[in-house]
């Protein structure tokens, strides 16, 4: 894996563009969530599949899949973000948080698993936290078990999990994840076990989009507030979220908000991701995915408008 490009904002995030011999190419990239300093908490975001076969209808990284990220190319990029800023490979930071969530769904890919049981070795990190998080495919039985054994064995309370539903209607579901996925009572017996009373809850993610029906009572029937809490995120503004009409163009936030309301009175924990603007720019958000925007003759004002330069292999 060769870095050919990266851009961003040192301080804030950055995306690293990688090819292999092949010449196929994987994006992976880190940032920081301000006013917190980079020691107290710093997220790097891998990938784990050549695209990614699922092709959601809001996610930029779902381009023609070229096959499975090895655990060897999954630990090159940490190293590569590690390399920069800790290159004695000790990380001080309180929460270094490693997200398997750049491209490519982590479920159809059992390295992942091995790149778990590989890092708390590699690494000398006090404050390791993995994040795993999954639209729940159907037919990955094996991976599913073997991340609830790494977790139960090397993260017992150190682990994040999710499950990306996006909406409380299984057919809106379907049509936004094009995939054959778990029913909500198997994603919940799932989550029970792999939550299991120890660490934080997993998280149930709905980034909320324009016209998506998103029903906490329906949620409620299928997933207790013991086990689960709520992430909401705004929909980020990538090309393909874009083209088909999911952005919130008018008050993100405010919808945020009420929709946070209505989980809190039916007994959820609710986090509310606003994040950064500049991220959004940048192109580092979830599902953004800048070799995208070669192919697309869409403009998006406020994402992917990163005025610094691509910086080119020569410069790194
Ligand atoms: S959101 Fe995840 S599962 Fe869906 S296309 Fe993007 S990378 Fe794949």
């Amino acid at each position: 894996m060769k870095i050919v490009a990266r851009t961003g904002v040192p301080e804030l995030a950055m995306v690293y563009i990688a090819e292999d011999e092949q010449g196929r190419r994987l994006e992976f990239a880190e940032s920081v969530e301000p006013p917190y300093p980079r020691d107290e908490k710093w997220v790097n975001i891998i990938s784990t599949l050549w695209g990614c076969p699922i092709q959601c209808r809001f996610c930029d990284a779902g381009l023609q899949y070229k096959g499975k990220v090895s655990a060897d190319t999954m630990l090159a990029q940490l190293d590569a973000l590690v390399d920069v800023r800790y290159p004695d490979k000790r990380i001080p930071c309180v929460k270094w948080k490693i997200q398997f969530a750049r491209m490519g769904e982590p479920a159809f890919n059992r390295d992942v698993v091995t790149v778990l049981r590989q890092l708390p070795e590699r690494y000398s990190a006090p404050g390791l936290l993995p994040s795993v998080s999954t639209v729940g495919p159907k037919g990955c039985k094996k991976f599913f078990n073997e991340l609830l054994l790494v977790k139960r064995e090397l993260y017992p309370d150190r682990f994040q999990f999710q499950f990306s539903l996006h909406s409380t209607d299984l057919d809106e579901r379907q049509h936004l994840i094009p995939a054959p996925t778990m029913i909500f009572a198997e994603m919940a017996d799932y989550g029970e076990r792999i939550y299991g009373g120890v660490g934080r809850k997993v998280t149930l993610n709905f980034a909320l989009g324009v016209g998506i029906t998103v029903d906490p009572k329906e949620l409620r029937r299928f997933f207790s507030p013991d086990a689960f809490l709520i992430k909401l995120t705004p929909m980020n503004p990538t090309i393909r979220a874009s083209e088909n009409g999911y952005v919130d163009e008018s008050d993100p936030a405010l919808r945020l908000k009420m929709k946070a309301e209505d989980f809190r009175n039916v007994g959820y924990e609710v986090i509310e991701s606003i994040g950064e603007l500049e991220e959004n720019a940048i192109g580092s958000n979830c599902g953004q995915y800048l070799a995208r925007l070669g192919e697309s003759h869409l403009t998006i004002g406020n994402a992917y408008s990163y005025s610094g330069r691509i910086l080119s292999s020569n410069d790194l």
